[in-house]
């Protein structure tokens, strides 16, 4: 019990540390350690910077269970949450706190009866946790009262802001009471949110957490690899891996259903969830992934928020993430609870520097590593099935077969009848030609060392300025002028050629886009006057052919 210690000096009371122990918590997470007592003690309103997987819910729901007063049968706590996953699961974690306490906890969320809601708040609840839009039907019915709660809560308040709740958010705040406590919980904090806090709290204090309590137990490693050759790539992750259990995140619905159906084809347990898909079908999905009869979900951004499984064992951003906080939340989906998980970006050559800004900005390792190559996807296989029978023979359970085994072996040899026992069983699982091969964009850039992406490894773009030595440039004085216009750093752009109509020039890609910008209507008849270069543009070969400009310029 001694670890425990911690969340007594936190100052929680007996029943809840004992609930605490059920759960398995041994010491309180960062922003538990912020917050609890805040909570507990003072009056203050509070902001918590902090993603899924630091705790957060326990860091308010623990305090909140502890402060409610049992058997009132009136609303003294709400949460709002972006998804009906949340409030389930917000609602679930509160109720493991709350011991033998005379507390009734209820998730609101469209999608399931207003019936079953309306008998509950009925018969009296302490604490609700709902989306934005069900509270306010309820609101609206007059079946839910918030005039007397003492805790507003608003749980990934970013979330519900990108998914357009401030509205409604601002209607169930007018029906509460001055005197309440509000806490606003959010993984980022941009104007919006700092915003909507300054109208609700007057007074607050901003607690800010960046560790995941098992952020470090999340292995980020990226592949470049081309789109076309992408599915062929998942599947060798998926089968040198002895366990995945994964989301695989696609950045558009038709995507989803593609891939989804493309591992179908293949044998695999995948399913797509997105906008499209029925609350009916979604649950059944879910339902079935989360009892692992599926192993793969293929899921956009949208419709895997409040998706909140501990074991998986991969997160696979088939499409990259469009910005580091989606980044973030996708890769928080695994390594947590104590396990060890994988976090896997596919990058296309021209996404690097996309996934370099993504690194920056997070402030993590994302390690390149190399696909796995077909025999080793084999040889692992191979490993895993002999594995099994080994572990068959030595077990037994295979006596009922030994009549087949002694027909077999009367008119065969033994090496012919594993083998054809094997293809039977596996058909062509073992054969190289069940992959196609992968053509990796970095061997390619080591023959051709000119290649944009391979500039762009170093972080670099390489840009094409419509003019040349026509127009009186040459390197030194294309330098000047870039630098002059679009005040970046002139020790920065290097790699010039400077050809008669036009040039190039290799810049880091943040300068670029600022030297795009500045030149984007520069050029003849207000056009770009600054492009990005594309592959193999500026091959002497090629545009010495060329009298004219190329074809850039559009
Ligand atoms: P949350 O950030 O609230 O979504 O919590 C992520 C997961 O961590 C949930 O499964 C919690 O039950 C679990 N958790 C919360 N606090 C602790 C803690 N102090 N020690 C271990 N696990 C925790």
């Amino acid at each position: 019990m001694s670890k425990l210690e911690k969340f007594r000096e936190l100052g929680l009371s007996e029943e809840t540390i004992s609930a605490i122990a059920k759960k398995g918590f041994e010491e309180p997470s960062q922003i538990q350690a912020l917050t609890i007592p805040k909570l507990l003690e003072n009056t203050i309103d509070i902001i918590g910077q902090a993603q899924t997987g630091t705790g957060k819910t326990a860091a308010f729901g623990l305090p909140i269970v502890e402060r409610i007063i049992p058997g009132k049968g009136f609303v003294q706590a709400l949460i709002l949450v972006p998804t009906r996953e949340l409030a389930i699961q917000v609602a679930e974690e509160l109720s493991s706190f709350r011991g033998n306490k005379d507390i009734s906890i209820l998730p609101v969320y469209g999608g399931q009866s207003i019936d079953t809601q309306l008998r509950r708040l009925k018969k009296g609840v302490e604490i609700v946790v709902g989306t934005p839009g069900r509270v306010i039907d309820h609101i609206k019915r007059r079946t839910l009262d918030l005039s007397q709660i003492g805790y507003f809560i608003l749980d990934e308040a970013d979330e519900m802001l990108n998914m357009g709740f401030l509205e409604d958010i601002e209607i169930i705040f007018a029906t509460t009471p001055k005197e309440k406590r509000t806490l606003l919980f959010s993984a980022t904090m941009p104007t919006r949110i700092q915003k909507l806090a300054s109208n609700y709290m007057p007074k607050y204090e901003l607690l800010k957490v960046k560790a995941k309590l098992t952020a470090d137990l999340t292995d980020q490693i990226y592949f470049e690899v081309h789109e076309a050759s992408k599915l062929e790539a998942l599947c060798r992750i998926i089968d040198i891996e002895s366990e995945f259990y994964a989301l695989v995140f696609c950045r558009t619905r038709n995507k989803a259903d593609d891939v989804a159906r493309k591992l179908s084809d293949r044998g695999y347990e995948a399913a797509a969830l997105h906008g499209d898909i029925t609350q009916h079908q979604r649950e059944k999905i879910l339902n079935s992934f989360k009892r692992k009869r599926i192993n793969i979900l293929v899921a956009t951004d949208v419709a895997a928020r409040g998706i909140d499984i501990d074991d998986l064992t991969h997160v696979i951003n088939f499409s990259i993430p469009q910005n580091p906080e989606a980044y973030v939340h996708r890769i928080g989906r695994t390594g947590r609870a104590g396990r060890q998980g994988t976090a896997i970006t596919f990058i296309t050559p021209s996404e690097f520097r996309k996934l370099m800004r993504i690194q920056q900005q997070t402030k993590v390792e994302i390690r390149k590593e190399k696909l796995p190559k077909v025999k080793n996807v084999i040889s692992k296989k191979r490993e895993r099935v002999i594995a099994e029978i080994t572990n068959i023979l030595e077990n037994g359970n295979f006596e009922d077969n030994l009549p087949i085994s002694y027909e077999l072996l009367a008119k065969y040899n033994a090496d012919n009848v594993i083998a054809a026992l094997m293809t039977h069983a596996y058909k062509d699982e073992f054969s190289i030609t069940k992959y196609a091969s992968i053509d990796e964009p970095s061997a390619r850039s080591k023959r051709h060392p000119n290649e944009n992406y391979a500039l762009e490894e170093n972080g670099k773009t390489r840009l094409f300025i419509a003019l040349g030595k026509s127009d009186g440039m040459d390197p030194r004085k294309l330098i000047d002028f870039i630098q002059k216009n679009a005040k970046v750093d002139a020790r920065n752009i290097r790699g010039l050629k400077v050809f008669d109509n036009f040039s190039f020039a290799n810049v880091p890609f943040e300068d670029a886009e600022i030297i795009i910008q500045t030149f984007r209507n520069k050029g003849r008849n207000n056009k770009p006057l600054v492009t990005k270069a594309k592959e193999k543009s500026d091959s002497p070969d090629r545009s010495d052919r060329r009298s004219d400009r190329p074809k850039h310029r559009r």
